[in-house]
């Protein structure tokens, strides 16, 4: 495995790693000036080949659940494994996370990167068509970390491609996330059945926990006695974004006590906000103890989950001769309270 820093001229640094392209690390200053690490994971790479949640990985081939693990393209039905009860989730077994991609790095005099590509053949975890990936991280000097990817197939197929960083802007991983003030720009979002699948309807946020039109912490409607929150143990929804498919600002987090600032940018029609209910204490965190539930927050720019199997959904689907093309920026800074 190797890992590759990028580092820009205000001292911002990202850490990246070919083995599932996953960010170990991005050091951003406070308003005071001092650098942290605000990003959920270990301290030596090669602590990413056990077992972990999607620690800062790359997702794929489809991220979030496909309900039963299963799919029909052009009547032709589909199977993949259910490693979540009865759902798929996030590419399978041996998804885009557990890859080793290979690994070009950049740098002009406005940014630096490094390009990873990954050949996914034909019925890998089930999906059909050779699939030629590729992702570019570009960190620039204003402090903006690009991921843009792209993608090819020779068999019609379906693709989601996500990046699973887990933020917690205290730099502090002991701390909850719950006082971290967030802004997501949507007036929707999709319910889910029991098993953490869209029930296939469109929600509106007004009145609810899930209405962050105006910023609130995100501690401030979670332990609200809401149907949804209840079975996702916490936001973990996907909301319905405005872009129309053009890179467009459609959150902004904001840490009173550090002063930092992160925006995200996007071309997808989705995000999905996942307040990491699901870890448990069993992993040690990089600044002592260990991992707890809402000790991070990602926010997954997607297509919405199990789209293969929700036709009113925009398509995930991809036909040989088209490019995939997806964007995503973070964007991190400061401000006083
Ligand atoms: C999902 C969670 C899941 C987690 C796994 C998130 O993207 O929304 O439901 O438990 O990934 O780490």
């Amino acid at each position: 495995m190797n890992s590759f820093l990028l580092k820009n001229t205000n001292g911002v640094s990202v850490e990246i790693l070919n083995y599932g392209g996953i960010i170990s690390s991005i050091k951003t200053p406070d308003c005071n000036g001092n650098f942290q690490d605000i990003v959920l994971g270990f301290d030596t790479p090669e602590s990413y080949f056990g077992n972990h949640p999607y620690f800062g990985a790359l997702i794929g081939r489809f991220a979030n659940r496909i309900a039963n693990g299963s799919f029909t393209i052009d009547g032709k039905s589909y199977s993949t494994i259910q490693n979540n009860g009865s759902n798929h989730l996030h590419g399978g077994t041996i998804g885009f996370d557990k890859v080793l991609w290979d690994a070009e790095p950049f740098e002009n005099e406005n940014e630096s990167g490094v390009i990873l590509r990954y050949l996914s053949k034909d019925m890998e975890e089930g999906y059909p068509g050779n699939l030629t990936v590729r992702v570019t991280y570009t960190l620039t000097h204003d402090n903006i970390l690009k991921v843009a990817y792209q993608a090819a197939t020779d068999k019609k197929t379906i693709v989601n491609l996500t990046q699973h960083s887990y933020f917690n802007l205290s730099g502090d991983f002991s701390s909850k996330i719950l006082d971290h003030e967030l802004q997501l720009y949507a007036d929707e979002y999709l319910p889910l059945n029991e098993n953490q699948i869209p029930r296939g309807t469109y929600q509106s946020v007004a009145n609810s926990p899930f209405d962050f039109r105006t910023p609130k912490t995100i501690g401030r409607d979670i332990e609200e006695n809401h149907e949804q929150l209840k079975i996702g143990k916490g936001y973990d929804h996907c909301w319905v974004l405005k872009n129309n498919g053009v890179l467009s600002k459609i959150a902004e987090v904001y840490h009173p006590k550090s002063g930092r600032v992160l925006e995200v940018l996007t071309t997808e029609p989705g995000v999905q906000l996942y307040t990491a209910n699901f870890l448990d204490n069993s992993i040690p965190s990089k600044t002592g103890g260990t991992y707890s539930p809402q000790s991070g927050f990602c926010l997954e720019t997607q297509h919405y989950p199990d789209s293969p199997n929700q036709p009113h959904f925009p398509t995930t689907i991809l036909e040989p001769g088209e490019d995939f093309m997806s964007e995503t920026w973070f964007k991190f800074g400061t401000k006083n309270s």
